[in-house]
């Protein structure tokens, strides 16, 4: 995608929605970091029921210790893989209180050493913490960025090194919400509703899905399928 298409990707996509935030609920920069690591393939609608009695009684690192491990699973055992996910938040929040004064750490190298907080969750806190320019690089991500062209790459990492180097000011911020929600919406993984796409004559995705009356009225079957791998 030229440099002039991928500013006007992001323009109108901004326009639709001037002051994106991510549909995790949290009160502060803790909390955040709990529903992202809880958020790792569940999703936020699942986290956000999970964790609204637990964040009213839990605020901070210390409080989630005191808690321990059998308490926090009792709060969120809806949540896919909650053992695991238990057992790190229990430990991330020891480390938190024992090394970092119970604050978390704005920088990517501290956060990636926490258990269960990979490049993604690092960034998200970055992101939506601190307002760092960085771009997690989830599964509606990964597939717009390769549909469309604006950023192609076989991993997430490289997917992500693209964004970095493409996106342009002012919306290097705000990037990563339109993008998730853009994909979670509009550029659905399976059916792409290209008809109601606010940037479909600026994307290069070849096979643009019609709006559904006139795929009856052609009688196909079934939409076009996204072709593009998922992590
Ligand atoms: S035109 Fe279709 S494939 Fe391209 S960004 Fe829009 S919804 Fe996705």
């Amino acid at each position: 995608m030229k440099r002039v298409d991928i500013f006007e990707f992001f323009r109108r996509l901004a326009e639709a929605n001037p002051s994106p935030e991510t549909e995790l609920e949290f009160g502060n920069v803790y909390q955040l970091l709990v529903a992202v690591v809880l958020s790792a393939q569940s999703t936020d609608v699942g986290v956000n029921k999970a964790t609204r009695a637990l964040f009213r009684e839990v605020k901070t690192p210390a409080q989630m210790v005191a808690l321990g491990e059998d308490g926090l699973k009792a709060h969120i055992k809806t949540i896919g893989l909650f053992n695991t996910k238990a057992k790190n938040v229990i430990a991330l929040s020891e480390i938190l209180v024992r090394d970092f004064g119970g604050e978390v750490p704005a920088n990517r190298d501290a956060l990636t050493a926490l258990p269960g907080v990979g490049r993604k969750t690092a960034n998200v806190v970055l992101n939506c913490a601190f307002g760092a320019e960085t771009f997690a690089v989830d599964t509606h991500i990964f597939r717009v960025g390769n549909r469309t062209g604006l950023a192609r790459g076989k991993t997430p990492l490289a997917v992500e090194k693209q964004l970095e180097k493409k996106v342009p000011q002012p919306f290097r911020v705000g990037a990563h919400h339109w993008l998730i929600l853009h994909g979670r919406y509009i550029c659905k993984a399976r059916s792409p509703e290209c008809w109601r796409c606010p940037v479909v004559d600026l994307c290069g995705f070849k096979a643009k899905v019609p709006e559904p009356a006139a795929r009856r009225e052609r009688g196909a079957a079934r939409p076009v399928r996204a072709t593009q791998a998922q992590h």
